[in-house]
């Protein structure tokens, strides 16, 4: 517990501001979950470890947390603005599996990367095909409040009803209008939304119920605001997701809930920055796209992925390069590798100085980049070793980088293993970062782990 206040930036408010809990009982937090047509890349990724940063520093500070992350499994379609095809009807087609295969398929796949990466899994994981009642219970809630209409396609959200749509988004209604070519369909107005939407005529949809507007499907955002009140009730603490979600989504939810509940559903809404690759926007749609086994195929422990991710604040954009990888990898085995060592000492005391500190840093709207340098201060000091492990294992209660738990294996390593991490050193002499990164893989898939210590790269039997 501390007395350092605990400050987090509010996108619904555009400032940092101090948090104190609606219900001191419980901190009830939503994050909007994976669509789980395809595996998470690691810009999706990114944000998840975000929020459990988030999740782990509200523990810190003495919270009980309530953490529920939907599943999308229905409704996502191809283009935020309610054109396209349905994102798992579109995945069933290109697999040759059913729509419900593939999400099974890829929620399970995104569970074991989470789990890979340390990331605490939430406590409900509501998934929007088991909540269709729910859906169409506030869909008919909006409609008696006179907030929809009916087109030839589906039912629609009226925006044009809600004096302050769009408020999160900083939306300028007025100049949107005038400036209208986007593509509206069958809206009225390019901010109007899908509620429902119908199966096409003649087509047979894998995922559809029927409801009192005709057989079809869920608008993408009706689920969140479904199954957000369902769980933590229509105002809770915290709202989460990625910096995307500013502009459609979480405006989308907002609109909904305001108007059947009269609440703008979180009193904090927080956002991640997006993971880019080459300085463009990492996504699933622009086709090749790198997932954490990419990395492990590569021979990075996944860790190194959730390290590199600290390193860099949440509201800031992140550019990948398998350059800037390898030199997180190569950072943290140097500090696990340290840690480790430091255990031989015995049983020591957290420093309360050092704690303090990182107190003031993770309470600071989550600053992660400046507990990395606390941690090299940390290292490089006079402290014991034993005090330097027991401070550096509090830290990891928020950095989540398994520190306590992880050993190398001495064991002897065999010539052959050597003569590769000579070459994998010439290779990287010569900046030919992919050479050097295939030598990696041999050594691992031969079952070592390189680590590069301060005397260079060492070779260890993985466990
Ligand atoms: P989706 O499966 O598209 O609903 O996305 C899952 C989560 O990943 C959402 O919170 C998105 O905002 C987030 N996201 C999508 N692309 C990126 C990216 N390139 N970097 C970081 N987060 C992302
Ligand atoms: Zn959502």
């Amino acid at each position: 517990m501390t007395d350092i206040p605990l400050r987090l930036f509010d996108t619904y408010e555009r400032r940092v501001r101090e948090f104190t809990p609606l219900d001191p009982a419980e901190v009830r937090l939503y994050a909007c979950g994976l669509t789980v047509y395809d595996y998470a890349h690691i810009g999706n990724l990114r944000t998840y470890i975000f929020e459990d940063v988030l999740r782990r520093v509200l523990e810190y500070n003495g919270y009980r947390v309530l953490h529920v992350q939907n599943v999308t499994d229905v409704g996502h379609l191809v283009s935020d603005a309610d054109t396209g095809e349905d994102k798992m009807e579109k995945g069933s087609r290109r697999t040759g599996k059913s729509a419900w295969e593939i999400a099974e398929f890829y929620f399970q796949a995104f569970q074991a990367d989470l789990a890979r990466l340390n990331v605490l899994p939430p406590h409900i994981w509501p998934r929007a095909t088991d909540h269709i009642a729910e859906q169409i219970d506030l869909i008919r809630c909006i409609e008696a409040k006179g907030y929809t209409y009916l087109a030839r396609d589906g039912v629609y959200f009226d925006t044009s009803r809600l004096p302050d749509y769009g408020y999160l988004a900083r939306l300028d209604l007025e100049g949107q209008q005038a400036g209208a070519r986007v593509e509206v369909g069958e809206k009225r107005s390019p901010t109007d939304f899908a509620l429902w939407k119908f199966s096409a005529p003649g087509e047979q949809r894998q995922m559809e119920w029927p409801s009192p507007w005709g057989a079809g499907f869920p608008g993408w955002h009706i689920e969140c605001s479904a199954m957000a009140a369902k769980y933590l009730g229509p105002f809770f603490d915290i709202h989460c997701g990625g910096e995307d979600h500013i502009m459609v989504h979480h405006p989308n939810e907002i609109a909904q809930t305001q108007v059947c509940y009269g609440t703008r559903l979180a009193n904090f809404w927080m956002h991640g920055y997006f993971l880019q690759v080459d300085e463009a926007k990492m996504s699933k749609s622009a086709g090749e796209f790198l997932r954490l086994q990419t990395l492990i195929d590569r021979g990075y422990d996944p860790l190194a992925w959730r390290f590199f991710c600290l390193g860099a604040h949440y509201r800031a954009k992140l550019n990948f390069t398998w350059e800037a990888l390898e030199g997180a990898a190569t950072a943290f085995n140097r500090l696990r590798i340290a840690a480790h060592e430091w255990s031989a000492a015995g049983p020591g005391t957290p420093d309360a100085e050092f704690l303090q500190r990182f107190q003031a840093d993770i309470n600071d709207d989550l600053n992660m980049p400046r507990v990395l340098a606390l941690a090299w201060e940390l290292a490089r000091g006079p402290l014991p070793p034993a005090d330097k492990r027991a401070t550096l294992l509090e830290f990891d209660r928020v950095m989540g980088l398994g520190l306590a738990e992880w050993q190398p294996s001495a064991d002897e390593v065999p010539a052959e293993i050597a003569a590769l991490l000579e070459r994998r050193q010439q290779a990287r002499r010569e900046k030919r970062w992919q050479d050097a990164d295939a030598l990696r893989a041999e050594v691992r898939s031969a079952g070592f782990e390189v680590e590069d210590t301060p005397q260079g790269p060492v070779a260890r039997r993985a466990r």
